[in-house]
């Protein structure tokens, strides 16, 4: 079996994570595009995607990311 570096990435920080919940920036950026398409939509995006919400509330770059992201498809749409 090989494992590929993203796996590997995720395998150490759900061991060396003190809060198996939590995402990091990696697998919140990779959720971003899903979570906003859902507040576009008028969804409860946080309650569907808690630990996007989460690392959001946390990560001010993530955060920084979002708030771009939303605004451009706001834009868009
Ligand atoms: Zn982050």
């Amino acid at each position: 079996m090989i494992l590929e570096p993203t796996t590997l990435k995720r395998i150490v920080r759900s061991v060396l994570s003190t809060c198996p919940d939590e995402i990091g920036c990696d697998e919140c950026f990779e959720q971003l595009d899903r979570f906003v398409e859902l507040k576009l939509a008028g969804k409860n995006a946080a309650e569907a995607m808690p630990l996007v919400q989460d690392h959001l509330d946390r990560c001010p770059d993530c955060r920084e990311e979002f708030e771009a992201l939303l605004a451009v498809l706001r834009y868009m749409t």
